[in-house]
């Protein structure tokens, strides 16, 4: 019984398959490690490869982005070819499938004329052990400490890293979760990546910190609770931006903020504006005049502190400047907390019905706070071994990655490469065609990589040029599955894909 994949399989791998699985009924899966053996109907470990009538085939379809879907007439078993133009489809790597061990050429080598221009498209889905998410919640809640652990499923998946401009990051998997611990720890980290690569919402917990459900996209949830709206500035920021419409409307602001509380009367915004000291001081550090550190510890109250009166910040009213009737208004950085208070005949602050242009300032601070959300980057490290797919000398391919000779995305999204050594990239899932990840049981994470270049330079940094197959006819032997860039994604082809051919060096 041979094995065939959904992509193009040589003889020496069909061989080798056959060697491997000599019963009639059983093909054997050798596009990873794990070497499924699969009887007639079933699917592999991974349900991405099945025994379907004796063939080795990858379940899911071939995906291919195309400029205008309506104009394409390619959907499902009925192309037979169409008169469809190279550059407006693009051959992803989402569903291509993966060839183990990596020498193998990439199950997809396409060529195409883009502009007057031979290139090539080398198609593969990676499979990644180096891998992980950068995780950008959009919250003023505190969520933990920073470096403390993340869990799924009571498993440590990850650390909470530092706290962004009205984000807190996370850091999910790495190679470290993923192979470094227990089994159980492995496999919650690789379910956790994938559902959250995938756009499911995943359910995680900060030791010492809170709940947060993430999903790329959506708003986060943190304990229970979906978060509204991402701040417009730190305290000190949100006098910066609005003192000026405060001026004459009250006596003194102050916006409480667990990084940067900011006072209005101290702050060189007041001062600026003329206006008279209020002699109410908060407490924590003072940075620079009107600015404050510390004020109360993290947590889910006011600003992202634990304060839930706000009269608890004010250390102090100095009786030699504060008067009676001062007017004092105090609020949040995204305008979700606010109190009026105006001071009596002791100093004492005490509680009145906010004024109406208060509240329309109250107001205006939550119009520009932009809507909380959760960023997702998956990040991994393409510089090892799948480069042999592309190519029998893999540091040619590094570098014509690097300096932009040789396109990368992913499922045709466009990626950011580090710098430095390797192809070490990261691509926001929300810009890839819907469940375009996978996993295998190793366990590691599936992903599509393409590499495009002009056929010149792949052929002089030792590329597997005779594996090359017109656009054509792929599309006619795979009958992909036709997608457009998710909205806002640009058709990965254009004139600068396809720079004048050179010699990579
Ligand atoms: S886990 Fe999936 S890819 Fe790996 S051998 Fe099994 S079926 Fe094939």
């Amino acid at each position: 019984m041979t094995t065939t994949h959904a992509g193009p399989a040589g003889p020496e791998e069909a061989a080798l398959a056959a060697a491997i699985s000599p019963e009639p009924d059983i093909v054997t899966c050798d596009a990873c490690p794990v070497l499924c053996r699969i009887r007639a109907g079933k699917t592999g470990a991974c349900d991405r490869y099945g025994n379907v009538a004796g063939r080795l085939t990858r379940m899911d379809p071939l995906t291919v982005l195309v400029r205008a879907p309506t104009a394409v007439r390619f959907a499902g078993d009925d192309w037979s070819g169409n008169p469809i133009a190279a550059k407006d489809v693009f051959v992803t790597a989402i569903g291509a499938g993966t060839t183990y061990p990596d020498y193998k050429p990439a199950p997809f080598i396409v060529g195409s004329e883009v502009d007057g221009v031979d290139m090539v498209t080398v198609v593969s889905e990676g499979i990644f052990s180096y891998c992980g998410l950068k995780i950008k919640i959009d919250t003023d809640r505190h969520l933990g400490a920073e470096c403390a652990p993340v869990r799924a499923n009571g498993e440590i998946v990850g650390h909470v890293t530092t706290a962004e401009y009205g984000s807190q990051m996370l850091s999910l998997g790495g190679v470290h979760h993923l192979t470094g611990g227990s089994k159980k720890e492995g496999v919650a980290t690789c379910d956790t990546l994938l559902a959250l690569c995938n756009g499911a919402a995943v359910d995680l917990s900060v030791d010492g910190g809170a709940s947060v459900i993430v999903k790329s996209g959506a708003a986060p949830i943190v304990d229970g609770v979906p978060e509204q709206r991402m701040r417009v500035g730190c305290g000190s920021a949100t006098i910066g931006i609005f003192a000026s419409q405060w001026l004459g409307h009250a006596d003194e602001v102050i916006v409480v903020d667990d990084h940067i509380t900011g006072v209005l009367t101290e702050h060189q915004a007041g001062k600026f504006l003329g206006m008279r000291a209020a002699g109410i001081r908060v407490r924590g550090r003072r940075s620079t005049p009107g600015r404050y550190f510390q004020v109360a510890n993290p947590g889910l109250g006011w600003g992202g502190t634990d304060i839930i009166d706000p009269l608890a910040i004010i250390e102090r009213i100095d009786p030699k400047l504060a008067w009676p009737g001062l007017r004092l208004l105090m609020v949040s950085t995204t305008g979700e907390h606010s109190a009026w208070f105006v001071l009596d005949d002791e100093l004492a602050p005490r509680p009145e019905p906010m004024p109406a242009t208060i509240s329309d300032a109250v107001a205006r601070i939550g119009e520009n706070c932009e809507p909380a959300l959760c960023t997702v980057l998956f990040m991994a490290g393409a510089g090892g071994s799948l480069r042999a797919g592309a190519t029998e000398n893999p540091v040619l391919l590094t570098r014509a990655a690097q300096r932009g000779r040789a396109r990368v995305t992913s499922g045709g999204a466009p990626v950011y490469i580090w710098p430095g050594g390797g192809i070490t990239f990261m691509v926001d899932v929300a810009t890839l065609p819907a469940n375009s990840f996978g996993s295998v049981p190793t366990p590691a994470l599936v992903a599509p990589i393409e590499f495009m270049l002009p056929l010149a330079d792949y052929a002089a940094l030792g590329g597997h040029v005779g594996r090359v197959r017109r656009v054509e006819d792929v599309l006619a032997q795979a009958r992909p599955r036709a997608v457009a860039p998710p909205e806002g994604v640009a058709f990965p082809i254009s004139r600068a894909t396809a720079p004048p051919a050179s010699v990579a060096r």
